[in-house]
């Protein structure tokens, strides 16, 4: 294995950085990422591993890269204690970061305080992510969640007295018992509330979770598909009447305030992922790291990291370069994909393209320099992106 990254002479390059805190004081009935309750000795071993793992990758990015974001993320990161946070900010701040550069952390609404507000400020965190989900306290209940819809108004406040000028609300739609009505509440009282950003997920009963385990039984009762479409296309509409444009299938914001590291995930820039089951993309490969608890506290950093390392070949990265560029409103550039892989993107998907131009589910601006998802390529996103697979044996 290679010790270091290759400095390049133009000057460092520009590196979003992820770091992974999977604990979360209850589980949600819906979610399947890597997070579970831990007791604060578990919490406190983790962060001891995180640090050596975060300065294990300072020494072997060491000149080559420049961090122009980081996102804490989880699980809950809120339900670190404040000096661990802390330690962990401190150990973030000692990496080469861009001087402008986002720094978000994700919080449970039940889980801020003051003082967890204050370490946040102590950290140099810039943007803060808040999981809401509904404004209904009957929906939050329903979800597992482990706060009310006033208890997210506190913390809603505390971090606006605090200083957070940038602000996101994660919200859902098709929850057990949701209405049209009861979404469109949920929109009017966050709209009211004016964050920076605000993103809408339809809930997606995944395998592992216990709404799969309801279903499986028969017991959870969704939302019907008209709703649901009904819902996704009041999102639109009723988040631009507030001055909040789509840039994403399922992300709005106010002008300027896009989140910039999930932008570099769709644009397929650089990250590296910290913690555990992270996952990162550096100098063509794709990686992660240990995903079992145990195995990660117990083993060297270095037995960590990297873990199923995998160099993507040109087709595959093509594929995910449009895949991911199309998730896009913006939609991927035509001369940006040239530049990348040194082919014309007309000349290698002609025939799809003309095919999803005439079916009206693609779209190209005026100078034919983007390529984007219409409304209806976006209600059907997952057959238009499947088009631009390429056959293995492509000659690339
Ligand atoms: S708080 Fe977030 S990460 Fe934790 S269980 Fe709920 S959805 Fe999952």
């Amino acid at each position: 294995m290679k010790e270091k990254f290759e400095k390049k002479t133009s000057g460092p390059r520009t590196l979003a950085l992820y770091v992974h805190i999977p604990f979360c004081i209850r589980k949600c009935f819906y979610c399947d990422f890597l997070s579970a309750p831990a007791s604060l000795e578990i919490k406190a071993a983790y962060v001891k591993k995180l640090l050596e793992e975060l300065e294990y990758w300072k020494e072997r990015l060491s000149g080559a890269y420049q961090i122009q974001t980081v996102f804490m993320g989880g699980g809950t990161p809120s339900c670190l204690l404040e000096t661990e946070l802390c330690s962990l900010g401190e150990m973030i701040l000692s990496f080469p970061l861009f001087d402008d550069v986002e720094y978000t952390i994700e919080a449970n609404p039940g889980t801020v305080s003051f003082g967890m507000a204050a370490a946040f400020r102590d950290m140099q965190v810039n943007r803060v992510s808040l999981g809401l989900q509904s404004a209904n306290d009957e929906e939050l209940k329903a979800l597992g969640r482990i706060h009310t819809y006033a208890e997210f108004r506190r913390s809603y406040e505390l971090l606006r007295e605090a200083g957070f000028f940038n602000l996101n609300i994660d919200l859902m739609a098709d929850i057990p018992g949701q209405t049209l009505q009861s979404y469109q509440n949920t929109l009017e009282k966050v709209c009211a509330l004016k964050p920076e950003h605000i993103s809408s997920y339809s809930l997606i009963v995944e395998e592992g979770t216990r709404f799969y385990e309801m279903q499986e039984q028969g017991a959870l009762v969704l939302p019907d598909e008209d709703t649901d479409r009904r819902m996704y296309e009041r999102t639109e509409a009723y988040l631009r009447e507030y001055g909040y444009e789509r840039y994403e299938i399922s992300n709005y914001a106010k002008p300027g305030k896009e989140c910039k590291h999930n932008l570099t995930y769709w644009e397929m820039g650089e990250y590296l992922g910290v913690g555990l089951g992270a996952s990162s993309y550096l100098e063509g490969s794709r990686f992660r790291t240990e995903e079992d608890l145990k195995t990660y506290l117990s083993s060297s950093v270095k037995l960590s990291v990297e873990k199923e390392k995998h160099l993507l070949s040109k087709r595959e990265e093509i594929e995910e370069f449009v895949f991911l560029g199309l998730r896009k409103c913006s939609g991927i550039s035509v001369s940006g994909f040239e530049k990348r892989f040194g082919k014309s993107f007309y000349g290698l998907y002609q025939p799809v393209l003309s095919s999803l131009f005439q079916k009206g589910l693609l779209a190209e601006s005026e100078n034919r320099d983007k390529i984007y998802l219409t409304r209806k390529g976006i209600d059907v996103s997952n057959v238009v992106l499947a088009e631009f697979l390429l056959e293995a044996a492509e000659e690339l």
